[in-house]
């Protein structure tokens, strides 16, 4: 393990060097109020810049990216991000925008945020758009508010419930809970789909909408969408669809046609910008005709040749981000819109399929498999046999993965399998790539049969062995200071 900074500290070592002061000193006591002196110097490393410059770069070693290799982390479409989108974000003339620059000075900016919308709206087949939520939960939260708002201005307030699949993703149940919504579980049938008896039998006139996954979080196609939407539309709800993942749908198949009202999603995953370790990231919404009025403010429009920023909506739900949301992220994903064009974002979701399904072809003679069908952009595994029989769990199993120098996949989610895996190779790796990780993948397989305690112990050759996952959240410690 490397050393932390402040074991490598030395007294009196400095990294900087100040010119000597050129202005009177300031007497801190008294600006600040001799109270509000801290009495004892700050415990802070002291380094040289080559030892610091080292030891962050030493740290970065430690970082799996998709720079390294795939990333199977299911739901979360890990593909990798096209250098162009980064060139466009640096462009000098979007970085240094000031966010209270005169919309007239900002006609650039305005008009990629005008273009990016109306190509969502067109991927979507949806009327109108709002890209100002930051992430997948807050277009959630957003969407949903924005369905209260329409229930809301029809008087229309003993809508209450939110239903929701048991295979839901947790942020929707969140999202629906804070929009101050109580959610309603929806039973899965056997295959994955949901089951619409229990769905009719709780659709009444106090539910605002049905949030669903499609393709859903088992990588499975919703075949009764049409059904389910005149059920939900019939009791007069709204359908909200969570679009996290477009992978498998993007040039394919468009929600606004399956009936959906309003969707969110994630330019970070299916729009090629990068994500993980926190963001930003950029969950735009999309909403059919009745839920325009509602959408958040600002709204970029188009006046003859000039943009316009509208925040004069009375019926808007209001703001959710402050300016403009998370500029940067859509610079990226309208740069891989255009660069890809129609055609292209077609074939990323057909290779996206492809290569799901080849790798799951390769792997699911060795895993337990609940739902053996060709399945859309990611597939789900089990290791319940596995874990009964070896001893060896899906955690042990995406321990060892990590010793083969791949990231692990997404683990025991969806809740709805036992000891599940998902996968998600993406449409941006090889053949050859795939048929690594297979075989990988098969490898560990067979470990577990013939030497379950080899797995049981994984990682061996990570730079930390294993941790306390139940300790660290019970007693997080996340300072240097002991
Ligand atoms: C990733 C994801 C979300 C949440 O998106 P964030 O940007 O992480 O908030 C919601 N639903 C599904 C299905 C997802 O995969």
């Amino acid at each position: 393990m490397e050393k932390l900074l402040i074991e490598k500290s030395r007294a009196g070592r400095k990294g900087y060097s100040l010119p000597a002061l050129d202005v009177p000193a300031v007497d801190m006591a008294k600006c600040l109020g001799g109270e509000n002196l801290r009495h004892t110097e700050p415990q802070l490393p002291e380094m040289s810049e080559n030892e610091i410059a080292r030891h962050y770069y030493k740290l970065s070693h430690l970082n799996y990216s998709l720079e390294d290799g795939l990333y199977p982390l299911g739901s979360c479409t890990m593909k990798y991000n096209p250098k162009v989108n980064e060139v466009a974000a640096g462009h000098p003339g979007f970085q240094h925008l000031h966010p209270n620059i005169a919309p007239e000075h900002a006609q650039g900016a305005l008009r990629l945020m005008y273009e990016l919308g109306e190509s969502l709206k067109e991927i979507l087949g949806l009327q109108g758009v709002s890209l100002q939520p930051a992430a997948g939960a807050h277009g959630e939260f957003a969407g949903v508010s924005t369905m209260r708002a329409y229930h809301w201005h029809n008087k229309d307030f003993k809508r209450k419930y939110i239903l929701l699949p048991d295979s839901a993703h947790g942020t929707n149940p969140a999202s629906a809970t804070i929009a101050g919504f109580t959610v309603l579980g929806v039973k899965s049938r056997e295959d994955g789909r949901v089951d619409l008896k229990d769905l009719e039998s709780k659709c009444n006139d106090e539910v605002a909408g049905f949030m669903l996954t499609n393709p859903n979080t088992i990588g499975l196609f919703e075949d009764q969408i049409v059904e389910i939407g005149k059920l939900i539309h019939g009791c007069g709800g709204l359908m909200y669809m969570d679009g996290a993942n477009l992978n498998a749908l993007m040039g394919l198949a468009r929600p606004g046609d399956m009936g959906f009202d309003c969707i969110h999603i994630n330019l970070h995953k299916t729009f090629s910008t990068p994500h993980g370790g926190g963001g930003p990231g950029a969950g735009p919404i999309c909403v059919s005709e009745k839920l325009v009025p509602f959408l958040p403010v600002p709204q970029v429009i188009k006046n003859g040749d000039n943009y316009e920023l509208k925040t004069d909506i009375p019926t808007s739900i209001g703001r959710v981000h402050s300016f403009f949301g998370n500029f940067g992220v859509l610079v990226r994903a309208f740069v891989y819109i255009r660069m890809l064009g129609g055609k292209g974002l077609r074939e990323a979701s057909e290779n996206a399929i492809l290569n799901a399904n080849y790798v799951f072809s390769q792997i699911k003679e060795n895993f337990e498999v609940p739902f053996d069908e060709p399945c859309l952009h990611e597939f789900v595994l089990s290791g319940e046999k596995r874990k009964h029989e070896s001893g060896v769990s899906t955690g042990d199993f995406a321990k060892r993965l990590l010793d083969y120098g791949y990231h692990a996949p997404t683990i025991y989610f969806p809740l709805i399998v036992h000891e599940a895996m998902l996968v998600e190779p993406t449409e941006t790796e090889t053949k050859e790539s795939l048929d690594n990780f297979a075989t990988i993948m098969n490898k560990i397989a067979q470990e577990a049969r013939e030497n379950p305690d080899l797995v049981r112990n994984a990682p061996h050759n990570a730079p930390t062995k294993r941790l306390n996952d139940a300790l660290a959240v019970r007693n997080l410690n996340i300072s240097w200071v002991k």
